[in-house]
């Protein structure tokens, strides 16, 4: 990919024609630029005009999954997080496997592909009882989605095992792919005050780079709008961009604002509408290398999520039969399939159910 003259005015519509059709390649300090003086509507524009040279016209996709959240007690106590339960506080859960059982037997029902399974980072379990569970979730046929790069970190140094080794044996007991949760922003000023005791960047990195030569997809995500500076996000954007062009194994980005209701951050003001807009197209346009960038309607709601349509995002990302930690921060935003598909529909596109790799599910409704 072409890097763009980083003296070339970022704000003149040639260089953005070039840049929408994919031919060049913007730097931080123009994404900040970008940032800063383009107008929202223009930004958006050119975001949505990338998203079209990708993905066309006519679909816009979505995925039928259930967040099962296996634990909430957790050792890393995040100031951002308002989920977990630290290990000697009452009322803690970890779900047994006939609570797996009927949660996943739901999700069937409900047309489901796959589990998004994450948890706390519970202080004692042994790596056998997550390939345990694995292989019970495993029985049922669905795609396990799960294990976010610092919970895969949590078992390293609790098991004394390398990451090649814990992900291989992961992977042999069913798990098939890494969602990207836990990298907040990949810059360790902001996380050593926010999450001291989570993964660094480099070892949220390391779990992704490891994946994806075991030949696991994975996505990545960005939770902005907390302590971090603009230069940190597009150290962030930066990278996910520079693992992407070794890679090639993400699927996906997902940005979602920082949801601050009963955190430790809880005095900090929530992004608005405006300023998730204007990032969600920035990923786009910064992103060049990642073919999917999913909207966040669990944290926008389903009108701002149907705009994100028309700024970067050409996927509703998932249904989320459950969902429990954006819950836990007082946002109760709930869609069902086919209020997304109305919403995806209304704005102009076909909605199309697709897999964790984006293939397309032939339609059922
Ligand atoms: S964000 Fe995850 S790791 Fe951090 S406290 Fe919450 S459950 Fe634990």
């Amino acid at each position: 990919m072409i890097q763009t003259e980083p003296k070339a005015d970022i704000l003149d519509p040639r260089v953005l024609e070039d840049v929408a059709a994919g031919g060049l390649r913007i730097t931080g300090e123009q994404a900040l630029r970008l940032y800063h003086e383009m107008p929202l509507q223009e930004l958006g524009a050119w975001a949505d005009a990338r998203s079209r040279e990708l993905h066309g016209e006519h679909i816009r996709t979505y995925v039928i999954d259930r967040n099962i959240n296996y634990t909430d007690i957790c050792i890393s106590a995040c100031k951002f997080c308002a989920f977990f339960k630290a290990p000697e506080e009452e009322g803690g859960y970890l779900l047994s496997h006939d609570e797996l059982a009927r949660k996943i037997e739901e999700t069937l029902e409900l047309g489901g592909t796959q589990i998004l399974l994450q948890g706390g980072l519970h202080p004692d379990k042994p790596l056998e009882f997550y390939e345990e569970m694995l292989r019970f979730i495993k029985g049922f046929g669905i795609h396990i989605h799960g294990f976010s790069p610092p919970e895969v970190c949590h078992f390293t140094k609790l098991s004394g095992l390398p990451v090649a080794e814990v992900l291989s044996r992961l992977r042999a007991a069913g798990l098939d792919s890494i969602p990207g949760g836990g990298a907040e922003i990949l810059c360790d000023r902001v996380r050593s005050e926010t999450a001291p005791r989570k993964c660094s960047a480099d070892e949220w990195i390391e779990v992704m780079r490891e994946a994806h030569h075991q030949g696991m997809r994975t996505t990545a995500t960005m939770m902005f709008g907390h302590i971090e500076t603009m230069a940190e996000r597009f150290e962030h954007l930066d990278r996910v961009r520079r693992l992407q062009d070794e890679t090639s194994g993400f699927t996906a980005f997902i940005p979602w604002p920082f949801q601050p209701a009963n955190t430790v951050l809880s005095h900090l003001p929530a992004a608005t509408a405006v300023e998730y807009l204007r990032m969600l197209a920035l990923s786009r346009i910064f992103l060049d290398n990642v073919p999917n960038i999913q909207a966040s309607w669990v944290t926008q709601g389903g009108k701002i999520a149907q705009l994100a349509l028309f700024f970067g995002a050409n996927d509703f990302g998932s249904t989320m039969i459950e969902e429990n930690v954006v819950a836990a921060a007082g946002v109760g935003f709930r869609l069902s399939e086919r209020e997304i598909r109305q919403l995806v529909g209304e704005a102009g596109f076909e909605p199309r159910q697709r897999t964790m790799d984006y293939t397309l599910v032939p339609e059922r409704l």
